[in-house]
């Protein structure tokens, strides 16, 4: 697929999440944080996701954080977790 973000195109392959099996999305990440476009799974229903409330140390009770499932196609896609805000 293409992603085009504020006129800079980037070619990505098409993932699948290993973990729920849904097509992964491209989302560029926030200036300053290293990462140019990245895959996302934003399936509120990954299981990957939903467990991963756990792994966080120090994590507040109120504080909504979890782990996306994500690839980095800047690094031959190798998988990594993306702490992200539930939406
Ligand atoms: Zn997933």
């Amino acid at each position: 697929m293409i992603h085009e973000y504020a006129g800079i195109k980037t070619e990505l392959e098409d993932r699948i999440c290993p973990h729920c099996h849904k097509p992964m999305e491209p989302w560029l990440a926030p200036p300053g944080s290293g990462w140019g476009v990245l895959m996302v799974c934003f399936n509120n229903d990954c299981p990957h996701y939903k467990g991963s409330d756990h792994e966080i140390a120090n994590k507040r009770d109120d504080s909504r954080l979890g782990c996306r499932y994500a690839e980095n196609p800047d690094n031959n896609y190798t998988p990594f977790n993306l702490v992200a805000v539930c939406l």
